[in-house]
């Protein structure tokens, strides 16, 4: 079966040159037992090793089955190793946490034995041994004796032709040991067994040969007893091990030695909440730095605002309007949302005091006001603002008593109305914006039409010419005043050039607005004049000045009733505010399937760059973090897996190749790194369910979107594949062996 012809065996260390054995010649057939005898040092174990494919030797030949062997690469000795050999070591080499019946089935797990097929062989071998009634038994509760019985046992379970039994009794009391050799005597009746002992008196009834070692040379070769030469015998087929077994023993790996996942889970779970915390803080800058974009023509910047208008441009119905503040994700909806974009005006009497605000409606404000009361006419207003500003904080009841009139953007008061701040509100303490004043429907009317007559181009059709009304110092005004009837207009006497032999009175001229939503158009009939001396009585103007009629003069006085029909033609143009910026999107969606033309306002915001330098610290950050967490995770794993090298050293010797190693240790740390990974996922949902409240999940389930748990996810299962891989390299840099006596 096995022939050494002249074969030696030498080991180089650190420059010098030892011999294990040499010039051996020695020939084994099927049917003996043999005992290696000889002083420590003399070569046994070297020889053993030898032949069991575990060393090289570097001289001589050795054949297998009559074919040589000395061109064997690592692979083939696998092969050789897989198909020949079973092990039966000193101290047993088993894997303490399994049962008996684990340590057995493994070797015909890794050679691709059949489940079914495994369990029958594994009872049967377990009997033979006399263990079945301790096959749930872990091993690491076993005595010696039992201990060396089951690794016979899976020694056996391969169905190699050669067993080979490196000091199998060396840690066994008397009785064990003879147990022990028995069995060894009865598996021999059809195998090669050849065994290494000290103590040759306990073998010798039972061996049939007598090999003696001494300085690494043959010193006696003698027969002790006949045998029966077994000439036919069937070789095993062996296969790998399969997928599904990979997975389960890769499984049971995981959860065996419960310390050791503890371990492992700690320090993925430290890994996934460094990245989750480091990631979602940078997430927030991000949404911050997004939001301190600006806009020119659209200042309320808010970020769940979303302006729409009809794609035919129409005006929407009272029923659109109330099915979109019923839309799901609606917070709410600003019909005339031009005016949340304009600044509003006041000043006090002798302009001592201009306030300058954002615009808001009374029926959006809620709560209660800090200072003063609510409005309860039309009016009244309320301001918010900051409670450190000098009018609003210490000197509240000044501002409440003092009388306000609208004001352009230049703080020109219009003096038509009077306004009296009832109401004041106070931002929260760490909130810094404008002050935003909130007005009644009829205030906000007013100025809606103010802001209608910006976006329009509205022209007077008088005498057959066309006039332009603007702001311009030579063209047409148009402004309301409670004196003139409905249908009536009241201009200057100085239009009378115009007219017919410089009469107007009874003449009409045609108002026309034109904007990108609508036309409209109202004839009107003159039917006053007035002049510098006559425009304080005709049209009630108070504190009226004669030098200032300048100011008055081209201004065409219209009804109130009029002047709103002119521009009030239904609203084209509305806001709808979702209630949480993550539905915007959603929103977004729904309302352009619906036939709305939308702007999302966080889409329009020119950014200052901030936003960027963000995105470029989060890259730059979490990268170095990932490679610092690889490192010290790497390390970490390492200690806690160096106590899994004999486990791996054992996967090997059983016929685990290299490739099944390293894909048992990819499969562990992928399954402790998903269960770290997962249950922070189902914090997070629990968290979002409100059953849990932990500051750091919030900010996470705040501003963390799918695609970030994705990311994630590829970044922790990544780091753990390359840990294996990494770890896996390392085993193998050490051989079989030598990994082995690390073990040792
Ligand atoms: P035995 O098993 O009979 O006690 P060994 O086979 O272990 O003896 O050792 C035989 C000889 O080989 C000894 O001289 C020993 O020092 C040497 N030897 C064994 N293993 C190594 C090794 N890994 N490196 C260097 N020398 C070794
Ligand atoms: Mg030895």
């Amino acid at each position: 079966m096995i022939k050494l012809k002249n074969v030696s065996k030498f080991y180089y260390s650190k420059g010098v040159i030892a011999s294990g054995f040499v010039k051996v010649n020695l020939e084994f057939s099927l049917g003996e037992f043999i005992a290696i005898t000889g002083e420590s040092g003399s070569g046994k174990s070297t020889l053993l090793n030898v032949i069991g494919g575990l060393d090289s030797y570097e001289e001589g030949e050795m054949y297998v089955e009559s074919l040589e062997t000395s061109h064997y690469m690592a692979k083939d000795w696998e092969k050789y190793r897989r198909e020949y050999i079973g092990n039966i070591y000193q101290n047993f080499n088993l894997i303490n946490s399994y049962t008996v019946y684990q340590n057995v089935e493994l070797v015909l797990t890794l050679n691709g034995v059949k489940k079914k097929d495994r369990k029958a062989k594994v009872l049967e071998l377990l009997k033979e041994v006399d263990l079945l009634k301790f096959k749930r038994t872990k091993v690491s509760k076993l005595s010696g004796g039992q201990k060396q019985r089951v690794a016979i046992a899976r020694a056996l379970a391969k169905d190699t032709p050669i067993i080979l039994a490196d000091e199998p009794t060396g840690n066994l009391d008397k009785q064990a040991a003879l147990s022990v050799i028995k069995l060894l005597s009865k598996i021999a009746k059809n195998k090669l067994v050849i065994i290494v002992t000290h103590n040759y008196e306990q073998v010798e009834p039972y061996v049939t040969r007598k090999i003696t070692m001494h300085d690494g040379k043959v010193l006696e070769d003698k027969k002790i007893k006949e045998y029966q030469e077994v000439t036919n015998y069937q070789k095993a087929s062996l296969k790998s091990i399969n997928f599904i077994d990979k997975i389960k023993l890769g499984f049971r790996n995981t959860f065996n030695i419960v310390p050791k996942f503890i371990l492992l889970f700690l320090v993925y779970a430290f890994i996934t909440v460094s990245l989750m915390t480091e990631y979602s803080a940078f997430r927030k800058e991000e949404y911050e730095a997004s939001k301190n974009g600006y806009n020119y023509i659209f200042t309320n910047t808010d970020d769940k605002r979303i302006i729409i208008n009809k794609k035919d441009r129409s005006s929407f119905s009272d029923e659109e309007i109330a099915k979109l503040k019923r839309q799901e994700n609606v917070d709410y909806v600003l019909e005339n949302d031009f005016l949340t974009d304009q600044y509003f005006n006041i000043v006090n009497e002798n302009r001592s005091l201009w306030i300058n605000g954002k615009t808001s409606s009374l029926e959006l404000f809620k709560g209660k006001v800090d200072k003063g009361r609510l409005p309860s006419s039309s009016n009244e207003i309320i301001i918010m603002g900051d409670k450190d500003d000098y009018y609003l904080g210490k000197n509240y009841e000044e501002l409440l008593n003092m009388t306000f009139y609208m004001a352009d953007e230049r703080g020109e008061a219009n003096k038509s109305d009077t306004l009296k701040v009832v109401g004041i509100k106070y931002l929260e303490e760490d909130v810094h914006d404008d002050y935003t004043i909130y007005l009644s429907k009829e205030i906000l009317q007013k100025l809606l039409f103010e802001t209608h007559k910006q976006y329009s181009n509205i022209t007077v059709d008088f005498m057959a010419k066309y006039h332009q009304v603007s702001d311009e110092v030579n063209d047409f005004k148009l402004v309301t005043n409670t004196k003139v009837p409905k249908g009536e207009v009241y201009v200057s006497d100085d239009l009378k050039y115009l007219c017919p032999k410089e009469y107007c009175l009874y003449c009409t001229l045609n108002i026309s607005v034109k904007n990108i939503y609508f036309t409209s158009s109202k004839d009107l009939t003159i039917t006053k004049t007035y002049n510098k001396d006559n425009i304080d009585k005709v049209l009630d103007i108070a504190n009226y000045n004669k030098d200032n009629f300048s100011d008055y003069n081209g201004i065409l006085y219209v009804n109130n009733d009029d002047y709103r029909e002119l521009f009030d033609k239904g609203i084209f143009q509305m806001s709808v505010f979702a209630d949480d910026y993550k539905n915007v999107p959603k929103l977004l969606s729904y309302l352009n399937k619906h036939n709305y033309r939308t702007i999302s306002l966080k889409d329009t915001l020119v950014q200052d760059g901030s936003i960027q330098l963000v995105k470029i610290l989060k890259t730059i950050i979490t990268s170095v973090l990932v490679i610092v967490m690889f490192f010290i995770s790497y390390f970490v794993i390492r200690i806690i897996l160096k106590s899994r090298n004999s486990y791996f050293s054992i996967i090997r010797m059983l016929g685990g190749n290299k490739k099944v190693t390293k894909e048992l240790l990819i499969i562990e740390l992928f399954i402790v790194s998903n269960i770290a990974y997962f249950i922070f996922v189902i914090i997070a949902l629990l968290q979002r369910l409100s059953i849990l409240n932990i500051a750091f999940i919030e900010t996470v389930n705040r501003y963390f979107l799918i695609k970030d748990y994705l990311i994630l996810y590829l970044i922790i299962t990544g780091m753990s594949y390359f840990i294996s891989l990494r770890y896996a390299k390392k085993l193998f840099k050490e051989s079989v062996m030598s990994t082995y006596r690390e073990v040792e």
